[in-house]
């Protein structure tokens, strides 16, 4: 799934992925590796997993978020069905 935050979402803005909630706690200013400035959005959310609450970090274009915590990351690995199944994705804007 692609994600284009071209008008930077307010901090409230909250996505939801099937059942597990994001909700965008602040941006930091970022510097990309070709010196330009940028932001990186940090979203708060509970790991699918273990239900651990973590940070993710995106820019505003993405595609697709951490499901799980460091921990318990399986990359590749769906949370639930397979592969290629299609996340019902809702965004609540604050
Ligand atoms: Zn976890």
């Amino acid at each position: 799934m692609d994600f284009d935050f071209s008008e930077q979402p307010t901090v409230g803005t909250v996505i939801l992925l099937d059942e597990q909630q994001y909700e965008l706690v602040g941006v930091e200013p970022y510097r990309r590796r070709d010196g330009r400035k940028t932001e990186l959005l940090v979203w708060a959310t509970q790991c699918a997993n273990c239900q651990s609450p973590f940070e993710v970090k995106t820019p505003l274009r993405t595609n697709g978020f951490s499901r799980r915590c460091a921990a318990c990351r399986k990359p590749g690995k769906p949370v639930q069905g397979k592969r290629g199944r299609k996340v019902k994705v809702a965004m609540v804007e604050a």
